[in-house]
């Protein structure tokens, strides 16, 4: 009769690991892999390490891969920012980049802790609508799920499609973010605006110094936006910015414009400069934005660029709050205030 071991049954990989677990020199490759701080899949570099002198040149020590490190490899993380590909690289740089946005916002890693003070946004820009897509929307009030996509009078498509969907669908239904017609929906629109979604964000910070000017001629001074932003998917596949913008003084380096300052100095806006003031003119630079795609090689068919309607811009938790009394507008500013909120119960029935 056959007899059987419990390691007989093991997987190959289950075995080298226990034989990794039990060799003398598992502490030796613990601290050799401790720097990869737990990648998936580091990259393995082999060759050799010179140590040089920094005065001289001269090389003082030589370390091999194959010769002088546990399995012949030198082990570095892979540096992935997707979680779906590596989630501990993905979680270092998640980390890395709060810090770095948290000192834009408040001072800290060689940033003045005045920044506090700046006029701040957080803004969201997400792409216009390219088709009906289903999609989960949550009353904040009730947090009811609302049907997906109800309408009274309901219209079938050029392909005989209804385009209603009475469901109200679970958080990761796999339906949601599908066109309701896949034959409807703008497809080469929907991949085009992906792929120029970046340039599309570069018009918008070249708008938002544009938009600055006014206030440069009002108050005597030289501004510019500095921001922080991320590149997120929607449901539907397509990309949406995040970005938080901070609003500085340039410093001078012009001596005809007076004493020349440290170019690298982060200088506060005039006071007069609210987070509110600001939000309203990234929301206004951003809308304003748009442009054709280069024409597509096959058939020169190009395609319009813009940002979606629901553009976010509200000023960040940070902002210095609105001074009083409030301050006239720039004289070449157009005067778009929001409208003051209505009372309560003055909502028409049902919205
Ligand atoms: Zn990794
Ligand atoms: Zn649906
Ligand atoms: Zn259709």
């Amino acid at each position: 009769m056959p007899t059987s071991t419990i390691t007989d049954e093991l997987s190959h990989h289950e075995r080298r690991l226990l034989r990794r677990a039990g060799s003398d020199h598992l502490n030796q490759w613990l601290t050799h892999t401790a720097s990869t701080r737990g990648c998936r899949r580091p990259v393995r570099l082999t060759g050799s390490i010179d140590t040089v002198e920094r005065d001289t040149g001269r090389i003082i020590d030589t370390r091999h891969t194959a010769s002088d490190m546990p399995d012949g490899v030198l082990y570095v993380p892979c540096g992935d920012r997707r979680a779906s590909v590596c989630p501990p690289c993905a979680e270092t740089y998640r980390a890395d980049t709060y810090q770095l946005i948290k000192a834009g916002l408040t001072g800290g890693k060689g940033i003045p802790t005045s920044v506090a003070g700046h006029p701040a946004v957080f803004a969201t820009l997400t792409a216009p609508s390219f088709g009906p897509v289903h999609s989960r929307k949550v009353n904040p009030r009730t947090g009811k799920v609302a049907p997906c996509h109800m309408r009274r009078n309901a219209i079938r498509c050029p392909h005989g499609k209804l385009l209603v969907c009475t469901q109200r669908h679970t958080e990761n239904h796999p339906s949601l973010g599908r066109p309701l017609c896949l034959d409807c929906y703008d497809h080469a629109h929907h991949v085009v605006w992906n792929c120029w979604a970046g340039e599309l964000w570069r018009r918008t910070t070249q708008a938002m110094n544009r938009a600055l000017r006014p206030w440069e001629r009002l108050y005597g001074v030289k501004l510019r936006v500095s921001y922080g932003k991320v590149a997120e998917y929607q449901r539907r596949g397509v990309v949406h910015f995040h970005a938080l913008i901070r609003l500085d003084v340039r410093p001078n380096i012009d001596p005809k414009r007076g004493p020349v300052q440290d170019p690298d100095a982060i200088l506060a806006p005039p006071a007069d400069i609210t987070g509110q003031d600001f939000a309203e003119l990234v929301a206004r630079a951003a809308a304003s934005v748009s442009f054709e795609t280069h024409p597509y090689a096959d058939t020169g068919h190009t395609w319009p660029m813009h940002w979606g309607p629901q553009i976010a811009s509200a000023p960040s938790a940070t902002s210095a709050p609105a001074r009083s009394p409030p301050k006239p507008s720039p004289p070449t500013w157009p005067s778009t205030r929001p409208r003051p909120p209505k009372p309560p119960g003055s909502h028409p029935p049902g919205g």
